[in-house]
Order: C-alpha cells, then structure tokens, then sequence
C-alpha cells in the first residue's frame, strides 16, 4: 500500500471540489461569507466569523512531536491524517496548520503541506505565493522600516538613536547575506548610513501579531505598541510614535481573515499565519483556531518542531494569551527518529536496531513527561515508514505503554484519512476519559530570567542557564520598565533538547547560554536567544531550489 508516488504527484491527482462547497456542505457557511482566492482557495470573512461568538467551542487537539530529524518527523501529515481521519469516523474536524515559509520550500525541508495521502490542496499555491498573507506581513514589517529611516532623514524630531534602531527588516527567503547590512550608503540624498539587517518574515514581530491577535483591533493595537529604537537616553520609540499603525494595518487588512482549503479526501482546513518554532513561536494564527472552534467538534492543529519548541510556545504563549484549553496532545515520533536518537547514522536507519530505539526513546520519553507538565493528557502517534519493523514497533509500544501513555500506529500518509483511524478513536475516547487540566508552566508574575531558567530545567533537562553581563543587563532594564509579566519566546536549535544541535535523546546537566533578548512589546512576548540559532537562515550547499522546475505544461514539479 505505501506509495511509489511524489507528494507532488499525489497532489496534483487530487479530486478537489469547489471551496465554496466544501465551506457549504461541511461547515455550513453561507456562500457570502467565502471570499474565493480562485476556485480552490478562500478567505473567511471576519464579520461572519465574529458572529458565531456564542456557539459553543469544540474540543482542541495539538499535534507534537519528537525532536526532529532536518526532513520532519511528520506533524503536518499526522495533523492531516488525524483530521480526514476523524472525519472517517463520521465527527466533524478542521485541521490549522501555519502557512508555509518559501525559506524552507527552496533550502532543505521542502514544502509543508502534508505529504503522501495526508496532504492539503493545492500544494503548490500553498507553499508558494497561498493567498498574498506573507507578502502582506512583509510589507507591513518593510514599511515600518521605511518609517523609521524617513523620519530620522526628515529632522528625526523623535531624536532616535541611529545606533538603536532595534527594528529589522524582513524578507521571506533563506538569505544568509541579508543578516547584517549596512543601509543608507551612496551619500547624503540617501539618509543616514546604519548598521542593520534582516529576518525571516516567519520570525518577524508582525507575524507574531498577526498570529496572537483576537481581532483587528487588537491587531492595529499591537502594530502600534511594536518597539522600534531608542533615544540617546534610553526613551523607548514605538510604532504609534511614528504614526505607523494605521497603514501597517492597512496591509494587513485582507490578510487577517483566514484561509480555507480542503484536504485530499475534501475535508476542510485552516492555513494562516506561520511563524517558525524554533525562531518565533511556531503557531498558526489565534483567530483561526477561534472560529474553527466555533465551526467543529474538533480542532487538529500543529504546533512546530518538537514539543520542547512548538508545544511548549502553544501551551506558554498561544493558550495562555488567546483563552485557549487544548484537551488532548498527540506526540509524534518515527522510529527512525528514535534510532538516530540512539546513535544511528543517517544513512543506516533503514535498518532494524531494537537496541538503538530503547536508547533513543529517552527523547521521547521527555517529550511525554514535559507536556504532561502542563497538565494535558497525551497519545503517542507513531508514524509509520516503510522500514519499520514489527519488532521495533512492538518495542516502541511496549515501552510508552510504561510510561503509562497509550502508543497508536498511523499509516495515513500510506492510506489516508482510513490509516490514521485507530488513532482518531484514541483521541475521542481520550478527551472523553481524561479531562485536561491544562496549566501553562510558569506564571505571569516570574520574573523573566526566572521563566527562561524554569524552561530550561524542567523541560530542556538543564542544569542552569548562562548569561552574558550585557544580557543581564537587559533582563533588569526589561524587569524595570515594566515587562516582567510577559512570556518568553525561547530561540534554539531544533535538533536537541540543548543548545547543540549534536546532543541527541535526552541529554542532562547542559548549561543554555542566553546570547540576546529581544523585546516584542506588539507580540507581547520576550525572544530569548540561546546558542547559535539565526534569525535568518541560510540555504544549503545543495539547496531544493535546484530541483523545482515549471513543465511545458505548466505543471511544477520537484517541490516535493
Ligand atoms: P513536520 O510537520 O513534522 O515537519 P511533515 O509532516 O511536513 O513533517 O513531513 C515531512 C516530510 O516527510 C514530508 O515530505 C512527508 O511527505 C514525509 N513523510 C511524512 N510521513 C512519512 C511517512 N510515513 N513515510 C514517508 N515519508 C513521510
Ligand atoms: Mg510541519
């Protein structure tokens, strides 16, 4: 039953219907309220959405993972499988998933639309252009920098600081030439040279916002709240200052409203917003978990990377601030992930190593323990590759099973909504059984370096964290201003529960150094940067853009 074909391939043979169908039949939305993006594609209008305010919400499903391998572990073809799944099973779902970044799509991991029979349509528009929102978040970031360096050209009367213009630019590109520039050479027509540079539009502020906010109103708020410099004596400068919120608003306007697809077997689906896990805080936006709550019984929706990143920003950021009480989380894991985690090179974990799987299963083994720290009962799904063997399988059951935590196979990306069905059932009858008591790990009123080293041993295993005087510094100038009740964003490396990417399973007693705080006073969020992990990544020696080519047709190919 695994298949022979691309992602890509199985995506294009999809029978998709009409999205105003789709919207109709399985949501119930009047044809007036879809706002088609073509045939395939639609925005939800706000106005609509607001309006079902009273309906009663569904149940909230979070889909995890393991610490993953550089191609994913499968979060997005399980979120996919386990919505078509438990569609099969005749409840009504809606999948959320994050817009895809084009950083990814043209570096190492390809396009993030599912994958074998667990995907969304159309993949390509999906991971490409979707429906303008990144374009949008980029230009509202952009405008605001054009702000900033038009004002201190025109006299500055704000008295900014040149030196501490905190504000970046933003592109959604892998661009690792792009991370520190120097802007306004050529002379005196071109303003006032500085240094400055770029992140991703996925780790960007205005994605942040985008992605927290409750309504357009509590968006232009934010946007305006965004703090961009600094006056020579430390005075903070925002984007209201500068008259910036209305127009960056503005731009956003459309995008806001969320995006409706279908999947494969025509069941619908949320894209919108998309900040990365690892960088920002890994979730799609708050406003359309919010009204696919209202629409469906249950709600599947992905947070980013492993549950140490993704999971922990949904539960301590996302829930916290949107209202939001997840009910079950299910943890994905591979067994080749496990056995890389046990020691095995890339290349040999085609093979059977029992051995290897009981020690990579310390990784998933903190992954079960964190998220049961925030009082949400966990499944384990594993999802099913075609070397996996019985023994290994019988071993990976055997021993979440001690851990008390039940362990589903999914073989939705061989067999679709059909494949994935056991689990779907695992999850109703867990919501029905285990009530959440869902906390989020630290309080509003710790004081922020108190949050980052809470993070850091309870979940990362750490002994302690490590800062820098200057970061220090930071930590008591943010606690003096008044942003000592806002969470953290943490910023690491992917690959481990510590700050190198090379310590795999479930390593202990490591140190997290803090190299940077960032303030996203919009956000409302404080991005603590550990290690060496970048704001804007680069491409690899041989990057998937190579591969990606338009047919004759007019068919693209290669995108995975
Ligand atoms: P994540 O969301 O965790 O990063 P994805 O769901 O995007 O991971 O999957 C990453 C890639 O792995 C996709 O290209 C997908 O097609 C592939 N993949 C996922 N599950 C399987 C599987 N069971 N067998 C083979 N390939 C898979
Ligand atoms: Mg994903």
């Amino acid at each position: 039953h695994l298949s022979p074909k691309s992602d890509i391939e199985i995506s294009q043979a999809a029978d998709m219907r009409p999205i105003v169908d789709v919207a109709r039949e399985k949501l119930g939305i009047p044809a007036e309220h879809v706002l088609p993006y073509g045939h395939y594609k639609a925005k939800l209008s706000l106005d609509y959405l607001s309006s079902l305010k009273d309906r009663p919400d569904g149940k909230l499903v979070l889909v995890t993972a393991i610490t993953p391998t550089p191609a994913g572990e499968g979060k997005t073809t399980t979120t996919v499988g386990l919505g078509d799944a438990l569609n099969h099973i005749g409840k009504k779902a809606i999948m959320c998933l994050r817009e895809p970044s084009l950083g990814p799509c043209f570096g190492v991991k390809g396009g993030a639309a599912g994958g074998g029979y667990a995907q969304v349509v159309p993949m390509e528009d999906i991971n490409l252009h979707f429906t303008g929102d990144f374009h949008a978040i980029g230009a509202a970031n952009n405008l605001l920098s054009a702000l900033i360096d038009n004002h201190v050209y025109w006299g500055n009367s704000l008295g900014i600081d040149p030196r501490r213009i905190s504000w970046r630019r933003a592109v959604d590109m892998n661009d690792r030439s792009l991370r520190s520039i120097v802007s306004s050479l050529g002379g005196v027509a071109n303003g006032f040279p500085r240094e400055d540079g770029f992140d991703i539009t996925v780790a960007s502020e205005v994605m942040a916002i985008f992605c927290l906010a409750t309504d357009f109103a509590d968006l232009q708020r934010r946007l305006g709240d965004i703090i961009v410099a600094q006056t020579r004596d430390k005075k903070n400068i925002r984007a209201s200052d500068l008259k910036a919120a209305g127009s960056m608003a503005a731009l956003l306007k459309d995008a806001i409203a969320p995006n409706l697809v279908q999947t494969l077997e025509n069941n619908p689906a949320f894209i919108h917003g998309g900040p990365f896990a690892n960088i920002a805080h890994g979730c799609n936006s708050a406003i359309a978990t919010k009204a696919a709550l209202k629409l469906a019984d249950y709600v599947v929706t992905e947070a980013g990377f492993g549950a140490d990143l993704g999971a922990e920003k949904f539960f301590d950021i996302k829930c916290r601030k949107a209202g939001l009480k997840p009910d079950v989380t299910v943890i994905v894991a591979t067994i080749r992930a496990l056995k890389m985690h046990g020691g095995v090179a890339k290349d040999d974990l085609k093979l059977e190593n029992v051995a290897a799987l009981e020690k990579g299963f310390a990784n998933l083994q903190r992954h079960i323990a964190n998220v049961q720290k925030f009082g949400v009962p966990v499944i384990v799904s594993v999802n099913r590759f075609s070397t996996d063997t019985a023994a290994e399988m019988e071993l990976l059951q055997k021993l979440t099973q001690a851990e008390g935590v039940d362990c589903v196979l999914a073989d939705h990306w061989g067999s679709g909504g059909p494949g994935a069905a056991e689990l779907a059932e695992k999850v109703v009858a867990t919501i029905e059984a285990k009530p959440s008591q869902f906390k989020p790990l630290y309080a509003d009123d710790l004081p922020l370096v108190e949050k980052v080293r809470t993070i850091a041993r309870e979940l990362y295993g750490a002994s302690d964290i490590a800062l820098d005087p200057s970061v220090k510094t930071r930590f008591a100038e943010l606690e003096k201003e008044g942003f000592s009740h806002l969470p953290v964003c943490i910023a690491k490396t992917q690959y481990s529960f510590s700050t190198d990417a090379n310590a795999k399973g479930a390593p202990s007693g490591h140190v997290i150094p803090v190299r940077e705080l960032r303030l996203s006073a919009g956000a409302e969020f404080v991005v603590v940067i550990c290690g060496d992990i970048m704001t804007m990544p680069g491409l690899p020696k041989v990057p998937a853009a190579n591969n990606i080519e338009v047919g004759a047709d007019g068919r693209i190919a290669g995108l995975f």
